[in-house]
Parts: C-alpha cells; sequence; structure tokens
C-alpha cells in the first residue's frame, strides 16, 4: 500500500476528484489515501498560502499529493498555493507530457508526443522583487549551477528511463549570457554522458516558434522555470485540448500530482467536466509509485473510451463522437473498460528502469577577488550635472556610468533614453571589503542609493557583465 494525500479542491475539483478515485478504486490501486483540505475555504479562513499549517505535516509524511484545481480568490494578498507548496517541498522538476490523440481529439498536429521538463524553483519565480527609484522596479533572476544540474539531470534520466531519442534545451543565453548562459553549459555538459541520447540546444524565441510549427520534431524537453510555464501551456493546447493533460511535481522526497486547468467554477456542480487531466495525472504519479501496470491497465481503458467516441462535452466532436456524457458517466465508462485495449492509439510504454537521477555536486570553490562595486542612485538631473557629484578618492576609480544596461559615460550616446536611476561602475587595484564603506558614505552624502552590487572575478573571470567596449 501506498499512503497518499489527495485534495479534492475547489470548483470542478471535486467531480473530477470523485472520478478519478472512482477509476483508481476499479483498478485495485493500492493506495492508501488520506484527505486533506486546500483552497478557497482554507484561504477565506485567513491562511495566504491556501493551505492549514497542520497539512504541511500530513504532505511531508505521504509519497504522493494527488491535488484537484483550486480557486485563488481575487485581490487580498493571497499567494498561489502552487508556488507554496513546490518551494516548501522542493519539487523541482514539472514534468508535463503533451500527447495528442488524433483524430479522437481534434489537434492540428496528429502526431505530437513531447515532454515538457520544466525547473520549478528558480528563475523569476522566487518572487523576490524591488522598487528601486521612482521609476525603476527591478526582479530578481534566480540560476544556481546545482539547481540547473538537478533538472537537466532529471530530464536526460527521464529520457533514459522511458526510451526517449532527444533532450532539447531552451534559453536565452544570447543575452542572458551569465544566468541562461549556465543552464546551457550544464545541459551541455550532462548530454555528455549519455551519447546514446540525441542532445540540442535553440534560443528560446525561436525555439518556441519551431515547437508551436512542428512540435513533431521535438521529444523531451527541458527549460528554465519561466519558459517552462509559457512553453508547457503551448505544448498541451497545440496537442489537443488543455483539459487533457497532467503534470507531476517531482521533489527529492515526494511528489504532486495534478491536472493543468484550473477550477472552471462556471461548470462546477454540473456533471459536466472532462476528469482527464487529473486521471492523466493519477496514472503519472502510479507510474512514480512503481504501480506501472497499474498504470497502463487505466491508461489502456481511457484511451479505449476515447476511441469509442464516449466524450465529455469539452472534446465533443460531430462524426468522430458517438456520445456525449457527463463526468460520472465517463468515469463508469473508463471503469468498464479496465481490462481491455485500444486499437490505434498507443499506450505510453513503461519506464524501462527507475529514473536513475544523482543529486548535483556542490560547486567547485573559485578563488574570489574584488574588483570594484556598481552603486546605483537616484538621480533626475542631467549627466553632466552628476559627473561632479560621483567622484571618488583612492583606492577608487570611476570607470563607468550606466543607465538600464546602456553606458552613458565615457561618451555617451544622446540619442539614449534614461530612468531615474544610474548605475556607477568604481573599480580600483588590491581592493578588500573594508574598501567599501567610506566609498558608500561618500557616494550617500550626495545622493539616493538605490543598490550596492560588489565586482568580484571568480578564478580570474569576471561575475559581472561588462557595458559594451568597456575592457
Ligand atoms: P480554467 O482552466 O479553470 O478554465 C478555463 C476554461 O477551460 C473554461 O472555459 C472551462 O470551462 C474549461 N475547462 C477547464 N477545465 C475543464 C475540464 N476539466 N473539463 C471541461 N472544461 C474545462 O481557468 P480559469 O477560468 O482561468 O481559472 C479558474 C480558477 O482556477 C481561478 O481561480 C484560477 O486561479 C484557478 N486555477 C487553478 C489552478 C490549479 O489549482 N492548479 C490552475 C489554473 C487556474
Amino acid at each position: 500500500m501506498h499512503h497518499i494525500a489527495i485534495a479534492k479542491g475547489d470548483g470542478i475539483g471535486p467531480e473530477i476528484m470523485d472520478a478519478t478515485l472512482h477509476i483508481l478504486k476499479s483498478a485495485g490501486a493500492k493506495l492508501d489515501i488520506t484527505e486533506v483540505e486546500i483552497g478557497e475555504k482554507v484561504y477565506l479562513r485567513g491562511e495566504k498560502a491556501g493551505i492549514a499549517k497542520e497539512t504541511w505535516d500530513v504532505l511531508r509524511h505521504c509519497k504522493a499529493f494527488l491535488k484537484a484545481p483550486i480557486t485563488t480568490p481575487q485581490g487580498g494578498g493571497f499567494k498561489s498555493l502552487n508556488v507554496t507548496v513546490r518551494a516548501t517541498m522542493g519539487l523541482f522538476a514539472n514534468i508535463r507530457p503533451c500527447v495528442s490523440y488524433a483524430p479522437f481529439v481534434k489537434t492540428k498536429y496528429p502526431n505530437m508526443d513531447v515532454v515538457i521538463v520544466r525547473e520549478n524553483e528558480e528563475d523569476l519565480y522566487t518572487g523576490i522583487e524591488y522598487r528601486r527609484t521612482d521609476d525603476l522596479y527591478q526582479a530578481f533572476k534566480y540560476i544556481t549551477t546545482t539547481g540547473s544540474e538537478r533538472i537537466v539531470r532529471y530530464a536526460f534520466a527521464y529520457a533514459d528511463a522511458h526510451g526517449r531519442k532527444k533532450v532539447t534545451c531552451f534559453t536565452k543565453d544570447n543575452i542572458l549570457k551569465m544566468s541562461d548562459g549556465e543552464f546551457h553549459k550544464v545541459f551541455d555538459s550532462i548530454a555528455k554522458e549519455y551519447p546514446h541520447i540525441q542532445a540540442e540546444h535553440w534560443i528560446v524565441d525561436i525555439g518556441a516558434a519551431k515547437l508551436a510549427d512542428a512540435p513533431e520534431a521535438f521529444d523531451v524537453v527541458v527549460l528554465p522555470n519561466l519558459y517552462g510555464d509559457i512553453l508547457s501551456d503551448v505544448a498541451a493546447e497545440i496537442a489537443g485540448s488543455v483539459g487533457l493533460a497532467g503534470s507531476a511535481n517531482i521533489g527529492t522526497h515526494s511528489a504532486m500530482f495534478e491536472a493543468i486547468h484550473g477550477s472552471a467554477p462556471r461548470r462546477a456542480g454540473q456533471d459536466m467536466a472532462n476528469p482527464s487531466g487529473l486521471l492523466l495525472a493519477a496514472i503519472q504519479m502510479l507510474e512514480y509509485l512503481g504501480e506501472g501496470k497499474t498504470a497502463n491497465l487505466i491508461e489502456n481503458a481511457w484511451l479505449k473510451t476515447l476511441e469509442d467516441g464516449i466524450h465529455t462535452y469539452d472534446i465533443f466532436q460531430q462524426g468522430i463522437s458517438q456520445q456525449k456524457v457527463g463526468t460520472k458517466a465517463f468515469a463508469e465508462a473508463v471503469a468498464k473498460r479496465l481490462g481491455q485495449s485500444p486499437n490505434t492509439l498507443k499506450t505510453r510504454p513503461l519506464p524501462k528502469s527507475k529514473i536513475n537521477w544523482i543529486p548535483p555536486r556542490p560547486p567547485k570553490e573559485t578563488k574570489k577577488e574584488l574588483k570594484g562595486v556598481d552603486i546605483a542612485v537616484e538621480w533626475r538631473g542631467s549627466l553632466d550635472e552628476l559627473l561632479p557629484l560621483l567622484q571618488p578618492e583612492a583606492p577608487f576609480e570611476l570607470k563607468m556610468i550606466g543607465n538600464r544596461g546602456v553606458k552613458m559615460w565615457p561618451h555617451p550616446l544622446p540619442e539614449s533614453t534614461t530612468s531615474d536611476e544610474w548605475r556607477v561602475r568604481y573599480i580600483g587595484k588590491n581592493l578588500s571589503q573594508k574598501d567599501l564603506p567610506s566609498l558608500i558614505q561618500k557616494v550617500g552624502e550626495k545622493l539616493r542609493i538605490a543598490h550596492i552590487d560588489p565586482l568580484y572575478t571568480f578564478d580570474g573571470v569576471p561575475g559581472y557583465t561588462l557595458a559594451q567596449d568597456e575592457q
């Protein structure tokens, strides 16, 4: 028996969860289930993240969590439950298979079978943001070597276990040379450990266009969090229907499984919703728990139901569908077909082995040398008026003044537009951290400091970007 937690959620959540549980039970899945409450009611009781404190203990002690969609109340400073659960439980990998079921479900791409592997904890999703000046707002994009290694290793291990032939990485490292550049570098280095799997990299903009135009050309795709968030929805939608996709959130100790759609409040309580997204998530859960045979039994029955034209309203097509059914009747039809196999649609093969995944090693320690400091100040006047206020004393010299990443001094370009945040770069020789306070104090006496960034080299390589033509 596997101890799992379930939450019925809001809107159509309870109906699709009951339908899914009915099928799991009928298939004889060995599950010991504890129900927990999350979502709208919990938010409205004053829990800002939509989950009660005692629920965390249940989730921590379960092997898996099957979660129906919830409604996030509008306004009121509520936090996204999904983001909180992912971060708190260390669910670093989001796995979303996006498959076409043509001709039974309408799609432009009948041969699509892509698995999106999205990094789940880093990038812009830490939610760390600052207002620096009247004009400037800034969000932090976090990319770590260990976080990148964790997700890229998982993507290759997943591809290997599932007999997939290719892993594609998308980044924007032509612009984000350090953060996305590191993700790409990690990808290239881990790809070498899997010579039997083809590895390729695309810049995310052209890669996204290609994914939307020719998804058959992709197999497993691994991406940093933001690109993964956007492109996993694109991939699910072009496969046929967002209502048909499930996803797994995998951590080192536990995992959460859910449909990718929301709580569809307008459809709630009408016995209309399609339970397939949550059912496919439950199939991923069974595979994760090592119950591959039960996973296949259910997937076969579900595919046969689609082939027999028993469809809920969202995938109903004149000429293809035989019978329009509600949530309960759909679940009953799947349960009745347990033991049957589809004629044309293919069941996803069970993994050949366990996903053999090695946790990342801590990065190599490097020698850091302080080379200078960037001090960002708020200033609405002209550059000529600002310049005399910035003159440093030894050991520092003024190297560069930039505005929104564009070099303004020396050699300003009069056409450049500016904001009220000016980034001033000071450099010096043989610096130590003790040299910084006097410079900061001197600048701070004349100007409001918005932000301070020490500049280090790591084994001689600058840990900061250079402005154009800066040496
Ligand atoms: P939604 O996915 O709930 O609904 C979008 C459309 O898809 C609606 O027209 C709906 O009728 C249809 N639809 C969705 N699932 C369906 C199903 N299983 N069967 C048939 N039709 C289905 O998106 P939304 O309307 O933007 O969001 C509603 C609520 O869900 C919001 O409160 C949002 O915050 C929440 N939400 C939760 C999750 C989650 O819990 N993981 C994810 C997304 C949105």
